[in-house]
């Protein structure tokens, strides 16, 4: 049972910063830009209670300092992390306590390697910044493909009905995208249908959940013959492994 709010904040053109509300408290995640913070937090009269951080990237941390000083809030964050120190480092196995709700941290490096991800069971809710997008997953900038798909296996270990809180709008180019690698998929299709339907009424496609994301995300269907047939149809699967398939999957996209 779910006793938190959870909305999102649109920031520069597809970020989501995420506000979590309990009464008049809030915590918000990866505030890269200051002002719709504080037009949120004004206009539903919000105390600033804690800052999240999943990754150093400015897109995410570019607010923290500013929100911190007006707010006074504490921030969490990751060890040796670029955009820190921050008043509380986290890392795997540590448990923050948001607004009275236990969230538990989880290390998932790959597109930085000081990404950390924020779980919590009793909120069915998983703050993953740029690690699982919707129908995707973020670039691989500083980790390997290898570890970058262990973090997202152990993301696709949480319960099925985990609300997936990422921090961008990516959703429409990543099941276009998923069409090529898996034109025949009945969930991706269906899925894309109602994903285009929020878009067009300028609703947002996040949350999405964990279940859902293992039937259509290809970055997660590692052990999908079908995925695996394309790849190697196209010339494309160097090493037919779980880590080989992603990996061509991910150099597709960054090549699409
Ligand atoms: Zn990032």
């Amino acid at each position: 049972m779910s006793v938190l709010n959870i909305s999102p904040i649109r920031a520069f053109s597809d970020n989501y910063i995420w506000l979590i509300t309990r009464e008049n408290e809030a915590y918000v995640v990866d505030p890269g830009e200051p002002e719709p913070v504080t037009r949120a937090l004004d206009a539903a009269s919000l105390r600033l209670a804690g800052i999240l951080v999943t990754h150093h990237h400015f897109d995410h941390t570019g607010a923290v300092k500013a929100l911190k000083e007006a707010s006074g809030c504490d921030v969490w964050g990751p060890p040796d992390s670029p955009a820190g120190p921050y008043d509380h480092i986290v890392a795997e196995g540590s448990t923050v306590s948001v607004l009275g709700e236990d969230f538990s941290v989880l290390a998932v490096p790959g597109h930085t390697l000081d990404h950390i991800a924020y779980y919590s069971r009793g909120e069915q809710a998983l703050f993953c910044g740029d690690t699982l997008f919707v129908g995707g997953c973020g670039r691989v900038f500083e980790g390997t493909p290898p570890q970058m798909r262990a973090s997202l296996s152990k993301l696709t270990q949480l319960p099925a009905d985990t609300r997936v809180f990422c921090a961008h709008e990516y959703t429409l180019a990543n099941l276009h995208f998923a069409q090529l690698v898996e034109p025949d998929n009945a969930d991706l299709s269906r899925f894309l249908s109602a994903c285009e339907k929020r878009r067009q009424n300028n609703q947002p496609t996040v949350p999405s959940l964990i279940g859902d994301e293992l039937a259509y995300n290809p970055f997660l269907r590692w052990d999908s013959p079908a995925v695996r047939q394309t790849l190697a149809d196209a010339g494309r699967l160097i090493e037919d492994t779980p880590d080989g398939v992603f990996t061509a999957v991910r150099e597709w996209k960054n090549n699409a």
